[in-house]
């Protein structure tokens, strides 16, 4: 039987069952089994080629492998040369999918080989060499690549002179790849050139990449002005319902230079127009360019908070993307390496950022709003512990005085030194924050009363030592603390922050009154119905 009357069988059962997919695939294995009963080695290859087609569309990869490697075989003694590239390039395909990159270029090699021998021309020839192009980019052959492309290109151009589409991803993907191969002015011709008929694509996405493409290499170029007009062009044309996945990794980049050049408006435009597709395609790949990119910009931008939740988002992204890509065994390893060196990098950004979030800024001790997060998680371990929670509050005595006498920047001074004194106690078990002006809050779990006092003995010698001058200080003429201590098991009254607070403010002023320069331990109790027992009791600590 000639090739074309087994072809059109096959085709015919194809078109006959091909909304039915369990159904054509009963029908292609018929197919196969008559192909090889009666010699047929068309009917059989062909019947595998479509067999690999189901597989793709089902997105079964090793279905695609398997069928079209037996397709080939079967197919590369015949005259069917369509089928037999079709069933090279879609073995290219399954390797690649499968990070085989070697193997995907050592199959679609075949298929051009076949485009060679036979001189086969038209799509077959085209679509092989933009694939066998795609190969080598893969590989970071670009110059290989852009000999290829430009083939492809001209051929396009030569006998499909109306498909605009092909003409302009190809032309796109041939500047990309003269940039990538350090070319940047052949890249600008190129896309240049594209300028003319760029409005007759149909596919809008791809107006909007042209557009993103020549915007980065302009940005290349140092022509910043061009650059910025291409991105806005881009922008004016993005599409309303979704954004091809290709077009984040160049967005993140436009965004990444737009953060550099400080442009805070363009930047904002991109990153939010990214976040808001990757929420509705709902795709993990496409979230965390997206986030990556809003990161980027509140970290650079100042926005620190923001910043900090979108890495955090950014973690859990990171981690479901580990999950989703452990489907493919090749695909775990260089995904995860991958994954690694990101999050590595991720939490160092965001701990640099939390650190700065937290920090109050004259004596980069905690904020308010840090040392209330610490003071929940100290909590938090208490309780599951039954540890203490304890507080150190720390008051300089007669501090307006000081200003008053000394100055102000005399004054700030001091509020550093003692938050230096204080910094230098800390531990995973004690953090200190700047409370008020010249009040300090020290926070602590899992320390005895003794542990805590001598915390405070210390501080207080510390700062008697330096002998500042306070000349209206009763005290001895000199900067000195006065100190509240307080240190309880969790209740249902000291499960919170500002209940214990209250307590070692109470202890503070019981100094205050006591004549200043005085530590304070209060000590009270509650009875089993959490009602205080009694009154609280103060007692004086030496130093
Ligand atoms: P007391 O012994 O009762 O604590 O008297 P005090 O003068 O210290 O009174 P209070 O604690 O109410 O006053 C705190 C003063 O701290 C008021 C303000 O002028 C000063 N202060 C607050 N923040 C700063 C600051 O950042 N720098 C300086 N130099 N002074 C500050
Ligand atoms: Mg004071």
């Amino acid at each position: 039987m000639d090739t074309g009357k087994s072809l059109s069988i096959v085709r015919e059962v194809y078109e006959k069952y091909k909304d039915d997919g369990q159904r054509l695939v009963r029908e292609l294995k018929k197919l196969i089994k008559e192909g090889h009963n009666s010699g047929d080695m068309v009917i059989a290859g062909a019947s595998y080629g479509f067999l690999a087609d189901v597989c793709r569309d089902n997105g079964d990869t090793s279905g695609v492998l398997a069928n079209s490697i037996k397709a080939a075989e079967l197919l590369k003694n015949t005259t069917a040369y369509g089928l037999l590239i079709r069933a090279y390039l879609s073995l290219s395909y399954a390797y690649g999918t499968q990070d085989n990159n070697q193997m995907a270029l050592a199959a679609c090699d075949r298929a051009y080989r076949v485009v060679k021998t036979h001189r086969i021309k038209g799509r077959y020839r085209i679509a092989v060499l933009n694939n066998l192009a795609n190969c080598y980019h893969i590989l970071g052959e670009f110059r290989t690549s852009v000999g290829l492309l430009t083939e492809c290109v001209k051929h396009t151009r030569e006998e499909f002179p109306d498909d605009y589409d092909a003409l302009a991803m190809r032309s796109i993907n041939l500047a990309n790849n003269y940039k990538y191969d350090g070319d940047v002015q052949k890249a600008r011709e190129i896309l240049d050139g594209m300028e003319p008929w760029i409005n007759r694509v149909s596919y809008v996405p791809m107006v909007c990449d042209y557009y993103l493409r020549r915007a980065i290499v302009f940005y290349a170029l140092d022509d910043n002005e061009t650059a910025n007009a291409n991105v806005d062009k881009s922008l004016a044309c993005v599409p309303s319902d979704t954004f091809p996945q290709p077009l984040y990794a160049d967005l993140m980049g436009i965004a990444g230079t737009l953060i550099q050049l400080k442009d805070k408006e363009r930047a904002k435009r991109i990153a939010d127009l990214m976040t808001v597709y990757a929420e509705k395609c709902k795709g993990t790949a496409e979230q965390v360019y997206a986030y990556r990119t809003l990161a980027g910009y509140y970290h650079a931008f100042g926005e620190s908070e923001k910043a900090l939740s979108c890495y955090k988002h950014l973690n859990e992204l990171y981690d479901k993307r580990m999950e989703e890509l452990t489907g493919v065994q090749a695909r775990i390893y260089k995904g995860m390496k991958h994954a690694d060196l990101e999050i590595t990098k991720l939490r160092k950004d965001m701990r640099k950022t939390e650190e700065l979030y937290s920090q109050e800024p004259m004596t980069k001790l905690l904020n308010r709003a840090a040392l209330l997060k610490i003071s929940s998680e100290f909590i938090e371990t208490a309780k599951k512990k039954r540890q203490k929670i304890g507080v150190i509050f720390i008051d300089i005595d007669c501090f307006k005085e000081c200003n008053d006498t000394y100055g102000h920047a005399k004054g700030d001074e001091i509020i550093k030194l003692v938050a230096g004194a204080c910094k230098d106690e800390e531990s995973s078990n004690i953090r200190f924050a700047r409370y008020g002006g010249d009040e300090f809050f020290g926070i602590t779990h899992g320390l005895t009363d003794d542990e805590i006092t001598e915390i405070a003995r210390r501080i207080c010698r510390r700062i008697r030592e330096e002998n500042i001058p306070n000349e209206k200080n009763p005290n001895g003429g000199i900067i000195t603390l006065s100190v509240g201590l307080v240190n309880v098991g969790i209740t249902a009254n000291t499960d919170t922050i500002i209940g214990i607070a209250n307590y070692a403010d109470k202890a503070v002023y019981h100094a205050k009154d006591a004549g200043r320069n005085t530590i304070f331990f209060i000590r009270y109790d509650f009875d089993e119905k959490d009602n205080l027992h009694g009154s609280a009791e103060y007692t004086k600590i030496d130093f």
